[in-house]
């Protein structure tokens, strides 16, 4: 799937010459910028493919059945190769990191790897900004052991307040009460604010929208920021079609029967959502118009998958293959080069050209499959 490198090609062409290259690919303080002028900030770790649900529009049950072939342990990167690219990348100007698969609590031992990359700094000697998405259903029993290992930041998804609502949406029967189970410990191990993911489904879950936000905010007051997200056509099998999607507009038209909201300004370059809070509660909203309107321009993500693939775009249908590298016994100078080679010849904007297509919003023709986000990481 993936796109060897050359190592001695690297090594010739991109390593600067002259003794060793540094560990960025770049001079101190420079940041390597894509074609499209954008900066590499934000590193989004998928640590297995397996997941414990099998939501529609994410892993399908009929497509993940019991026939589906994971990964082999073996392909997996080890907690230790993770740490070492992660390294790489925050010399290349990564600051914050985020865990995520599949299930990433699935993978065990998990908070090893966060006590490992928690020890991580920038070249300016900060930590970096550590966080998980999870689906929450394993809360309970990690919140605690992840933040003394030293997780920063929580996200969760939660597609709705209604047992059974939910219970479909998951389509393994797992009950809302344990994911808010899973969301108080989280709490009461320190993780406030955290935020929770409702990925928005016209005709499946739309009318949870207004619910959940009156109950996470009855519940957990401001410890819990919702964030809705517009369902999205990642991956191939998930029949995405854009009558399916709520667009944010009229998320926020809804919201607005609660009460009235006030926008809030973005707390970082690149954010993916638009912030509002209620004026009477000062509840707090995010809403990530993923398909209404693109935010290419600002994106500075990419994504390593659990094989060790590097992807620079969600929608991407091939990685380069970072783990060749490292099994193959690159040094660090000729790694760095390596991801500054491939971040600084990005040029992807598929949601933006999606945007633009004609008629509005059809997905470019994709001439090969899309991969999937529980590989990549959401
Ligand atoms: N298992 C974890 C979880 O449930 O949060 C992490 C992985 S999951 C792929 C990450 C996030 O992607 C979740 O919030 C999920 O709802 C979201 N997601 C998955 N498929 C999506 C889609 N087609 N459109 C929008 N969001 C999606």
């Amino acid at each position: 799937m993936g796109k060897i490198f050359a190592i001695n090609d690297l090594r010739r062409g991109l390593a600067p010459t002259g003794g060793r290259a540094p560990a960025s690919g770049l001079p101190a303080g420079q940041d390597r910028l894509d074609t499209l002028g954008r900066p590499l900030r934000d590193l989004r770790i998928s640590v297995t493919d397996r997941c414990n649900f099998r939501c529609s529009y994410c892993m399908p049950k009929e497509v993940f059945d019991h026939q589906h072939v994971f990964l082999p342990q073996s392909a997996l990167l080890s907690f230790e190769e993770i740490t070492r690219l992660a390294q790489l990348f925050a010399n290349a100007g990564v600051r914050k990191l985020r865990l995520t698969g599949g299930e990433p609590l699935l993978r065990k031992n998990l908070e090893h790897l966060v006590e490992m990359l928690a020890a991580l700094r920038t070249p300016d000697g900060e930590p970096l900004d550590l966080t998980l998405t999870t689906n929450g259903s394993l809360l309970t029993r990690k919140a605690a052991a992840l933040k003394a290992a030293g997780l920063k930041r929580l996200t969760v998804s939660l597609d709705a307040i209604d047992d059974a609502v939910f219970r479909r949406m998951n389509d393994v029967g797992f009950a809302v009460e344990d994911v808010l189970a899973g969301i108080a410990a989280a709490v009461a191990a320190g993780f406030a604010p955290i935020k929770v993911n409702m990925v928005v489904k016209k005709g499946t879950n739309d009318d949870q929208v207004v619910p959940l936000a009156r109950a996470l905010h009855a519940r957990y007051g401001s410890a819990v920021v919702l964030r809705f997200i517009e369902f999205m056509d990642v991956g191939s099998t998930n029949g995405w079609r854009l009558d399916d999607v709520l667009p944010s507009h009229d998320v926020l038209a809804r919201l607005r029967e609660i009460g009235p909201m006030s926008t809030l300004p973005a707390t970082a370059q690149g954010e993916t959502a638009q912030r509002w809070r209620f004026d009477a509660t000062g509840q707090e909203i995010g809403l990530v118009s993923s398909v209404t309107q693109a935010f290419c321009g600002t994106c500075n993500r990419a994504r390593l998958s659990t094989d060790g693939q590097l992807y620079l775009c969600l929608f991407a249908s091939h990685g380069h293959d970072l783990r060749a590298l490292v099994r193959g016994g690159a040094d660090d100078a000729a790694i760095a080069a390596a991801i500054d080679h491939v971040w600084g010849g990005r040029d992807d904007r598929y949601s933006a050209l999606r945007t633009a297509a004609t008629p509005p919003h059809d997905p470019p023709t994709a001439t090969e499959r899309r991969v999937e986000m529980h590989y990549i990481g959401g």
